[in-house]
């Protein structure tokens, strides 16, 4: 009989932990690797990966697959870029616990951005049942998201809480946190993050910290005030005792151009001062996200400045989807700011937008940053989403380690393994060692490729011929199988 379920033979292996590549197999019982390096004796299935890469599988630390991962389990935008374990909850944004106040205010506040879906449960347990009973093909682990539990308790009300309120509040993170969450994530730019003082966040926070949970946000300003921002995050990370972890880092819009140049030497200083705070990022040097949410932000100003496209809607895809905004303006003969507005109103609020904010020069200091990890923040809608929704993961090797060569390829897979699952606690993942789960992926470093685009972003990347997920094979010479081996992930 076989010693092995799986063995992927004489590849290069780059284990995830930066360390230089060596020649080597990997070797697979269940759904844990046994052995790396030389592997002797036979499998039931082997895999020949000569010429290619075996890395652990990728870890998408920003994500939006709350809803996707139970709606459209096979998430085959993640699982064809070699993500095996995907991290929900993201901004503040996501789908539990859900009462019936936040079942109301689901849809408008955050179907724009993670899709429409039922909302069945009641708790973040339940969700994470139904996440496991939903099978998806990858991993899934999540946050508690402030915005979710503020409009639990809360509404939508622009105030503080009342102390009953708070309680309330550190009672639903309490029990996501015991359910398994992995922190608190915040959206500050987005209601009622939008509408919160750094003290509640705090205080939540402190909930997340005892059971050793980081605190995660999507700051209050990314803009010409992210120093600010940046500071209020690592302020909350300390003053609460927990890790944080500044999500998508960027400094955005004509008056930010190189801001990064002062935030991470900031960073860094709060790091050696022994606030454990990392970073991530997404390769590109457009935004993403809900129309009416940057619209409130920056009102028709940002629009008129800012070459941006309407990426999904719900009803006249002909007329909006895909186009530019100043295009849209054009052909209803209007001000952008009330093309916006007529967008809005056709579309119910719902639309998400790109928009390209950022200097390469900013995405490319942040990408090399040593505590930085990558996050797609993808956006799972219909229509044209933004092409990180399928090529983020690809993006990073192609971009960073083959055209510019400011990443090794080691480096590069490092920050898409070790460092998060390290920073956010998943357990036995992100490395390839014995012992560990089997998540794998094998691709060609010279041919792994980001091929979406802005025009047709639903093309998944080349150069990725097989993705195992804990032990299973979900990705068979380049196609993506009907294995659905992804499981919840708790805080380990
Ligand atoms: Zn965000």
């Amino acid at each position: 009989m076989a010693e092995y379920d799986l063995i992927i033979r004489n590849g290069r292996i780059v284990d995830g932990t930066g360390t230089a590549a060596r020649d080597g197999s990997v070797a697979i019982r269940g759904d844990r690797i046994e052995a790396v390096g030389e592997v002797t004796g036979t499998a039931t299935r082997e895999i020949d990966a000569r010429g290619m890469v075996i890395a652990p599988g990728f870890i998408d630390v920003h994500a939006h697959d709350d809803a996707a991962v139970v709606r459209d389990p096979r998430v085959d935008f993640k699982i064809m870029q070699g993500v095996t374990t995907d991290v929900v909850g993201n901004c503040g944004a996501g789908v539990a616990p859900a009462n019936d106040q936040f079942r109301a205010a689901y849809q408008a506040n955050f179907s724009g951005i993670l899709g429409e879906i039922d909302l069945p449960w009641s708790t973040t347990a339940e969700y994470f049942k139904a996440v496991d009973e939903a099978h998806p093909a990858c991993n899934v682990a999540a946050y508690i998201p402030h915005g979710v539990v503020r409009l639990n308790v809360m509404g939508m009300v622009r105030r503080d809480p009342t102390n009953a309120e708070l309680d309330e509040m550190r009672r639903l993170v309490e029990d996501a946190m015991t359910a398994g969450a992995i922190g608190m994530s915040t959206g500050l730019i987005y209601p009622p993050g939008a509408f919160t003082k750094t003290e509640e966040l705090v205080e939540l926070a402190k909930v997340a910290a005892k059971h050793g949970g980081i605190y995660t946000s999507h700051i209050r300003n990314e803009g010409d005030h992210v120093m600010d921002a940046v500071g209020e995050a690592i302020e909350i990370g300390e003053r609460a005792g927990c890790g944080v972890q500044i999500s998508h880092h960027k400094s955005a819009g004509p008056g930010a151009i190189g801001l990064t140049k002062e935030t991470l030497p900031f960073i860094a200083a709060a790091r050696a001062r022994g606030v454990e705070v990392t970073i991530d990022v997404y390769p590109y040097v457009a935004s993403s996200s809900s129309l009416a949410a940057m619209w409130r932000i920056g009102r028709g100003a940002a629009f008129e400045h800012v070459r941006a496209i309407v990426a999904s809607v719900k009803y006249n895809k002909e007329k909006y989807e895909g186009k530019y905004i100043h295009d849209i303006a054009a052909e209803l003969d209007l001000p952008i700011g009330e093309a916006v507005e007529k967008v809005l109103a056709d579309e119910e609020n719902t639309p998400s937008v790109i928009m390209f904010v950022m200097d390469e020069a900013d995405v490319r200091r942040v990408v090399e940053d040593e505590h930085c990890m990558v996050g797609s923040d993808g956006l799972p809608t219909e229509g044209k989403p933004h092409p990180r929704l399928y090529g983020t993961m690809p993006r990073v090797i192609q971009r960073y380690v083959r055209e510019e060569g400011v990443l090794t390829l080691e480096e590069a897979v490092r920050k898409m393994t070790s460092l998060p699952a390290k920073k956010h606690r998943l357990g036995d993942r992100g490395m390839l060692e014995a012992g560990r789960y089997a998540d794998v992926v094998v691709f060609d470093a010279e041919t792994i490729a980001d091929v979406a685009t802005y025009a047709e972003p639903r093309q998944y990347p080349p150069g990725i011929a097989w993705v195992v997920v804990n032990g299973q094979v979900a990705v068979e010479g380049g196609a993506q199988t009907d294995a659905r081996a992804g499981r919840m992930v708790v805080r380990g």
